[in-house]
């Protein structure tokens, strides 16, 4: 038993947590009755809430689904530094 071979137990070192890539739903990429021109960006849980909640605005009258989440996601795309 060396003293010197003691080893600690090292705290986690995976401090490195990814960095979250911005998301973008821009609805003038989206073929929309409504001519509408807005653009979100943020985390992808960001976006998809206020794509769902812009959505079902009166502005474009959705209905809150499944289908239209999936929609959505289908339309998000990663942000590029502008
Ligand atoms: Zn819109």
């Amino acid at each position: 038993m060396d003293p010197h071979e003691f080893k600690a137990s090292e705290p986690s070192a995976q401090m490195d947590r990814p960095v979250a890539t911005r998301k973008v739903v821009d609805c003038s990429e989206h073929p929309s009755a409504s001519n509408c021109s807005l653009r979100i960006s943020g985390t992808e849980d960001e976006v998809l809430s206020a794509a769902i909640a812009h959505a079902t605005s009166p502005t474009h009258g959705h209905q809150d689904s499944p289908e239209l989440r999936e929609s959505i996601r289908q339309i998000m795309h990663d942000e590029h530094g502008a």
